[in-house]
């Protein structure tokens, strides 16, 4: 995969903010991949995609993925926010030929889900914590995610499903699923303290 076309690429279609943020995950997510033995390229590629479609129209979003066979659920029908995984997924695939795993770290970049490969916690977390990230207890999340991946992303899951409830919005059901895989699979199905 040639990186320095994805970078000309994106430099001509995002924002410079969002482009900045681009890098920002890209770089993160290589350093993660080198800690824990996942394909660094494969990480860097899947970094530079994983918002390539975030500054489209929900319409172009749409017609993406409906071109591609794709489906929408009907949460992230109505949301730019959640549907820029979706569409960024069939974009790469189609412009940049990514292969499957590289398609599934963008198609779940923003929800998370149950039972994610490495590279897509990867850039799970990446997204959350890149350098350009500044809110409230990213610092201590950062340092977590460089010596505990699945605790880093207990974290933000918690984190995001918190704010996005005490927005007064709608919480994605796989967001709930990454959560939940995590902590039972992590800290055991016999502790009480996890269930409500
Ligand atoms: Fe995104
Ligand atoms: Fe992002």
């Amino acid at each position: 995969m040639n990186s320095n076309a994805i970078i000309d690429y994106l430099k001509n279609s995002l924002s410079e903010n969002r482009f900045k943020h681009t890098m920002g995950v890209a770089k993160t997510a290589s350093e993660l991949a080198r800690i824990y033995s996942a394909d660094i390229e494969k990480a860097n590629t899947a970094g530079l995609l994983h918002d390539c479609s975030k500054e489209k129209s929900i319409d172009e979003m749409l017609d993406i993925i409906s071109k591609n066979g794709g489906a929408v659920d009907y949460i992230s029908k109505k949301s730019s926010a959640l549907l820029h995984g979706i569409a960024g997924a069939y974009f790469a695939k189609e412009i940049f030929y990514i292969d499957n795993e590289i398609f599934d770290a963008i198609r779940y970049h923003t929800t998370g889900k149950a039972n994610m490969s490495l590279l897509t916690k990867i850039i799970y977390i990446a997204d959350y914590i890149e350098p350009g990230r500044n809110f409230p207890g990213v610092d201590n999340i950062r340092k977590i995610a460089f010596s505990n991946l699945d605790e880093a992303i207990i974290k933000a899951c918690s984190n995001v499903i918190i704010h996005t409830v005490n927005k007064g919005g709608a919480v994605h059901p796989d967001t709930v699923d990454a959560l939940n895989y995590l902590l039972l699979n992590n800290r055991g199905a016999a502790d009480e303290e996890i269930f409500i």
